[in-house]
């Protein structure tokens, strides 16, 4: 059973790309949410509006301790965002998951390219995954224990960092759930599945 959180956001789009694989799935609006799950999805949209709703609903330290219990966990774009342990150029109030050991700048590409696709090489899966940026973060520093899965092959942000796994923690800056290729949910439910953990509140 794989957690989808539901606060705001592109939700649907991870729904539609689990039901391919087949998976269960349950929208997490409340801490009840949590109970049983093996994994939790983030989604994109807009982290500083996904940061105070969390907030509001009392999710956010819940949230935080289910992911430090071991709760394998997915990040796309805002998502990404949440889970590292610094962000530039957000707002001064906006609250992190401190999840993954990385600083990532919000809407990193800039104006002029500030959506984009391209086909990128992701570590850990064999053929390149088309990947869709809306206006998206980077990564600007990893820790020791984070593994760089991917980078921008070409272009002005050439070299910048898009993709991390920090053990059961994955973030992308992309969202492959709005193209066909499953292969980056794919590698997350592998890391579910040798995690073997469910959540119990
Ligand atoms: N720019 C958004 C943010 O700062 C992220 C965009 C996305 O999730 N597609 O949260």
């Amino acid at each position: 059973m794989i957690g989808i959180l539901s606060v705001q956001g592109g939700v649907r789009e991870h729904e539609l790309m689990l039901d391919r694989l087949g998976v269960a799935h349950r929208q997490v609006r409340r801490i009840a949410h949590l109970d049983g799950l093996q994994g939790i999805i983030l989604p994109g949209g807009e982290s500083t509006t996904m940061s105070k709703l969390l907030e509001l609903g009392g999710m956010l330290d819940p949230l935080r301790q289910a992911i430090a219990d071991g709760l394998p966990v997915y990040g796309t774009c805002a998502g990404m965002i949440l889970l590292a342990t610094e962000i530039l150029d957000t707002r001064s109030d906006a609250q992190s998951l401190n999840a993954i050991d990385m600083t990532v700048r919000r809407n990193a590409f800039g104006r002029q390219v500030d959506s984009f696709e391209s086909e990128l090489k992701v570590n850990g899966i064999a053929n390149p995954v088309p990947a869709v940026f809306i206006r998206a973060p980077w990564v600007e520093r990893v820790g020791q224990g984070v593994d760089v899965l991917a980078r921008v092959p070409g272009g002005p942000a050439q070299g910048a960092i898009v993709a991390v796994r920090q053990g059961r923690r994955l973030a992308t800056s992309f969202h492959p759930e709005v193209t066909d290729n499953t292969a980056v949910h794919e590698l997350f439910l592998g890391c579910v599945a040798e995690a073997g953990y469910v959540h119990r509140l």
